[in-house]
């Protein structure tokens, strides 16, 4: 769900830690069975996964705690991600690190899940997934900006690892609805009412609007960066405003 109402960063921060939100969600992600990633892969890892507000809350609750050098990595990833996801393919996950997780503990739900999808359902997912991204593409080219093709119709593969062996790990619609309302349930308790800004969405979205609470201003910097990328291949407005700080965390 998405709102206009947006949480600034730093309500975000003082609720994680007033309402506890690692304890809560260590809890609710308990029952979600977990098997070995295949040595090496992350091909899961493309996109900024989704993550519920109280999620959100956690994982920057987390990056609070990683050593500067790395924290500014992880930002100027979150930003370059952002603002260039539809238009090129060089930017991943912002937590992916040498093919790794590194916020492994506090990944969000979608990340826990991916894999464990029945096939049918994975499919249902990916073309609804594609057609949002056509309909991307024709409201850019309206707006008189051509994303390319390879970048809206790139799609990321169904997981065999949690399929290998005797018994697949897979989790069907049902009870995976009965695990997502255990997470997504818990930010109407620590956020309030959910019609009062609550949003679940990728986590580089979430990020750069809770660090630029005006979505007007947020709105144009996309265009004058993703105008500035499709010109030169070139992001230079994004390093500006990184180099300003506006993208910083406040610990
Ligand atoms: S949060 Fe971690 S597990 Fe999830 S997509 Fe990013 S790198 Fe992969």
């Amino acid at each position: 769900m998405t709102t206009d109402t947006q949480l600034t960063m730093a309500e975000v921060l003082q609720t994680a830690e007033a309402k506890k939100v690692r304890r809560r969600l260590d809890f609710a992600y308990e029952p979600i069975p977990s098997f070995a990633c295949f040595d090496d892969c992350s091909a899961c890892c493309f996109n900024s996964a989704e993550t519920s507000m109280i999620e959100f809350a956690n994982i920057l609750d987390h990056m609070k705690t990683l050593p500067d050098e790395q924290l500014n990595k992880v930002i100027r990833k979150t930003v370059l991600y952002e603002f260039l996801h539809l238009v090129t393919l060089d930017h991943k996950c912002p937590f992916l690190e040498s093919g790794k997780c590194s916020v492994y503990e506090v990944r969000p739900l979608r990340c826990r899940f991916f894999g464990m999808y029945p096939d049918d359902e994975y499919m249902d997912q990916k073309n609804d997934s594609l057609e949002a991204n056509e309909v991307l593409l024709k409201e850019y080219k309206e707006a008189g900006v051509k994303l390319p093709k390879e970048v809206v119709t790139y799609d990321i593969e169904q997981c065999d690892a949690a399929r290998q062996g005797a018994s697949p790990l897979l989790i069907p619609k049902t009870e995976r609805e009965l695990l997502e309302d255990r997470v997504y349930s818990l930010d109407s308790e620590v956020f309030g009412d959910p019609s009062e800004g609550m949003q679940s969405d990728r986590f580089t979205f979430l990020y750069v609007s809770s660090a630029m609470p005006d979505q007007n201003e947020m709105s144009r910097l996309r265009h004058s960066a993703t105008n500035e990328f499709l010109e030169s291949g070139t992001h230079e407005v994004l390093e500006t405003m990184l180099s300003l700080g506006v993208f910083g965390l406040q610990k």
